[in-house]
């Protein structure tokens, strides 16, 4: 059966993995528990950028010994990007084992607004399930609702919705399955 396991990258707000723990059984029907080593995010920091590459944070996680069926999904406070792009919210080795998301700019004040933490703890929830579909191998959707479309803003983030198409559901039962 597989399990997830939620791994600290850096520094973590301890309640985003708290309501993770909570969230992601029920929307999965897979445990999820907090990995107990974390990954030091020191040597991906880009100084000339003020982030983190997440390339190099899925490279140290990758190094972490697991039974088979797991799937770790780091998580991480501090803002992440690849070469190609200014941020990305997370970043996922498809169909293999590793994810990373970060929370950064997933606060109502990175946007100048008033903080809101049932809205943030939302677009986690949404987060951590995409970044997760990923690793079972779902590829984006064109479903705006689903929860596999691609966010690359926030507004995109919050128009969909926690959850999977029937598409997307069918194929990661089968793979959650295996
Ligand atoms: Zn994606
Ligand atoms: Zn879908």
């Amino acid at each position: 059966m597989v399990e997830i396991r939620l791994v600290r990258v850096g520094q973590v707000n301890p309640g985003v993995l708290d309501f993770l723990c909570v969230a992601l059984p029920d929307s999965l029907g897979l445990e999820c528990r907090v990995f107990d080593q974390a990954i030091d995010v020191s040597g991906a920091y880009n100084p000339a950028r003020h982030q983190y590459n997440s390339i190099e944070i899925l490279l140290r996680m990758s190094a972490l010994d697991t039974r088979p069926g797991v799937k770790l999904l780091g998580l991480t406070r501090h803002d992440l990007f690849i070469p190609i792009l200014t941020f990305v919210f997370g970043q996922a080795q498809l169909n293999n084992r590793n994810a990373v998301m970060s929370v950064h700019r997933l606060h109502q004040s990175y946007y100048g607004l008033p903080d809101d933490e049932d809205l943030f703890l939302s677009r986690c929830e949404k987060e951590a399930l995409h970044e997760l579909g990923h690793t079972f191998g779902l590829v984006h959707c064109r479903d705006f609702e689903c929860v596999m479309y691609l966010s690359n803003a926030i507004d995109q983030v919050d128009l969909k919705s926690n959850g999977f198409c029937e598409s997307c559901r069918g194929l990661l039962e089968l793979a959650s399955q295996a």
